[in-house]
Formats: structure tokens, sequence, C-alpha cells
């Protein structure tokens, strides 16, 4: 049987003919680019978060960018951000001329560990980007206290966390903002490219407005320099139809992370993922600790079951940061998982035949290789 790590093409046929509508609503309409379709996909996008204002972008980079240069956070600041993230993160940080601090994660749910950020915190620091790795929301009531405390915007990084919760409330509400990518890949995704800034802070919501549309206020009036971050139209439509359907994804999703711990809780030799206590875990990634991971991951792929890893180099030991100085050791829990985790197959479209396939393949593994060595 093969598995693949994400299946995009049948969650198309499931919803082809309203997606293929809604396209052709804005061809005939000619809406490309902002417009009404992506209005009214910000506007639902912003009520099922609880926010009062959404701002749609063209990219996740993009929105965590242009939320920093709408703080105003420049060269000699620095942000403090997570080692265990994907590496648009602290990128979006380096792209305004400021210096990411990294800080490790926690041991038990892959976050940035709150109790490593104070010490990371110097008379520069002017914001904390705490990014809901996986899909579970970082200690966010936690790091917003440290934020408070020591007078930093707390910003999120929810490219991962569609919809997920902390203590009942919306992921992307508890800092100042909340920034989102629809890469096709992630749990709401475009047909190409997408992101989004959620905010309950009008300043910071006009701010982003003006900077996603070269700065301008109104036609040809130019404010401040800004970018050209706007979102396509076909995105904003595609967007809004596949949303109506994010909750049901959601709950098959947090179903087959439920199935794959049914079928793998007796493998000793790997470490199942944990929803931290009243958080609403969206399982972006299915990612679980494995004993020789390399090896179970050729074997799954011999097997032709797809996994990935997120991610294989810690951000701060990667290439285009060497000239920060970090080195190993110096984020030893990010350091030493990056080299176990594996993220499983994991979708919607997943079904239990496939993800009790896939876990016996894994137990096999251990259980074939514990005799020929
Ligand atoms: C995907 C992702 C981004 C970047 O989003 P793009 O839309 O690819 O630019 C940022 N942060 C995290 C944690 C991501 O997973």
């Amino acid at each position: 049987m093969k598995v693949n790590f994400l299946d995009l093409k049948s969650q198309y046929l499931s919803i082809k003919d309203e997606i293929d509508q809604a396209i052709q609503n804005v061809l005939v309409n000619t809406a490309f680019t902002a417009g009404p379709y992506v209005k009214s996909f910000e506007d639902n996008f912003a009520k099922r978060h609880n926010a009062k204002y959404c701002v749609g972008v063209n990219n996740g980079t993009s929105a965590l960018h242009a939320t920093l240069m709408a703080l105003e956070i420049k060269a000699g600041d620095e942000v403090i951000v997570p080692v265990n993230t994907f590496f648009a993160t602290p990128e979006s940080v380096s792209l305004t001329g400021a210096t990411p601090v990294f800080v490790d994660c926690e041991g038990k749910f892959y976050n940035i560990d709150p109790d490593k950020i104070e010490n990371a915190i110097t008379k520069n620091t002017k914001a904390i980007i705490a990014v809901n790795l996986y899909g579970q929301p970082a200690q966010l009531d936690k790091i917003k206290g440290i934020a408070n405390k020591n007078n930093l915007i707390l910003i999120e990084d929810c490219a991962q966390s569609h919809i997920s919760e902390l203590n009942g409330q919306s992921v992307g509400t508890y800092g100042l903002c909340g920034c989102f990518s629809f890469y096709c890949g992630k749990n709401l995704g475009a047909y190409g490219e997408g992101g989004a800034v959620i905010t309950n802070d009008e300043k910071l919501y006009k701010k982003i407005m003006i900077i996603r549309d070269h700065g301008m206020s109104q036609k040809y009036h130019h404010e401040i320099v800004g970018h050209n971050y706007r979102m396509e139209g076909i995105q904003g439509a595609i967007l809004d139809v596949k949303l109506k359907y994010l909750d049901e994804w959601t709950v098959t999703r947090r179903k087959n992370a439920e199935l794959y711990g049914k079928y793998l809780k007796d493998c000793k030799e790997i470490v199942l993922p944990e929803e931290m206590p009243n958080a609403k875990h969206v399982y972006h990634l299915f990612v679980i600790r494995a004993e020789r991971r390399d090896e179970l991951m050729d074997y799954l792929k011999e097997n032709e079951i797809y996994t990935g890893l997120h991610y294989p180099i810690p951000c701060h030991l990667q290439n285009a940061y060497k000239f920060l100085g970090y080195k190993e050791g110096d984020s030893p829990v990010s350091e030493k998982y990056s080299k176990e985790i594996l993220s499983l197959p994991m979708s919607e479209q997943l079904k239990e035949d496939e993800i009790k396939y896939v876990s016996e393949k894994i137990k096999e593994f251990y259980t074939n290789s514990m005799f020929s060595v």
C-alpha cells in the first residue's frame, strides 16, 4: 500500500464543484488581486478566530515581515524566536535588519521553552515570536506574562496552527497579532501561496493594510515605504470555500492522531506526540521521536510510506546564520530532537487502514531488526 505524506488531490476532488465555481466567479468578475473575494475571506477568517481584523497577504513570510515592519522593528533590535521552527520565522526578523535571538524548545511539546526566554532578553529586545509548532499552541499564557513584564511585544506565528486553541481561546489572539500561512500544504492551504495577519489592534491592522499595498493610503499617495504583499483574488475565493470545511477536517486530523496513538501505543522504541493540558492540537504534523530514525525512515520509504523531517537542522545551526556565532550545544534539546523526530503521514484524507498499515510497518521494522542485530 502506498501512503503519501499528504494527499491534496483527493482533498480537491472532495470539494471540486465548489472550488471550480469560486475560481470561475473571480475570473468573470476580474477580481484578480485583493478585492471582494479576499475581503470576504478576511472577514470569515477573523471571525473564526474571534479576532476583530484580518489582512490577507501573499504568504506567511510576508505576514510576519509586514507585522515586524508595522512595528518598526529595525537594525539594532533583537527579536526572540524559537530554534525549533521553520526558517521563515527568523528569516522575517532578518529581513527587517534586526537580529533573531534563538531560544531552545522544551522537552515535551517541542515549542519554545518559556523558562529560557528571560535569559535571552537584553536592552535591545523588542519582541518575542512564539511559534505554535506542529499545530499545538506554545505556552502562550506564560509567554504573554513574560512579554508584559518585560515590556515586549508578543507576535504569534500560527502558520501551522489554524483554529488551534489554548484554554478555549484561539491562537493568534494571545499576542498582539497572529501570522498565518496558507501555503498549499498547511491545514488551510491556498492553491499556491497565501498568508494573513489577525489582530484586535486597529492601528496595527491599518498599518499592515497599507504596507501590503506599497504604503498607499489612497491611490498613488504613499505614506510609508511598503511592499507588494497583496493576496490574489483566486486564492481568497479558494480559501473562503476551504475555510467552511476546516473545522470538520480538523476533527478528522485529531481522530487520525488518536488512531496512531491506538496502533502505536505498545511500540516502546518511539515517543508519540502529546497534547498539552487545556490545548487543542490541530496536528498540522504528527511528529514522533524514534530510535534509529534514519533507518526507520528508509524502511518506511522502501514500503512506499512517505515521511518528513521537521526540522533536520535547527535554525541556529543553519549556514545562513553562521555569522551570528551560534555553535552546537547552544540549544541541546532541539539539537538532540532534530536527530530523532519523524513526521508520519497526516491529513484529513488519511484513512484508518492506512494509519494501521503505517503503524504495523513501524513495529515490523523494530521487531525484524531486533533479530538481525
Ligand atoms: C510555513 C511556515 C511559515 C512561512 O509561510 P510561507 O507561506 O511558506 O511563507 C512561517 N512559519 C512557520 C512555522 C511555517 O510553518
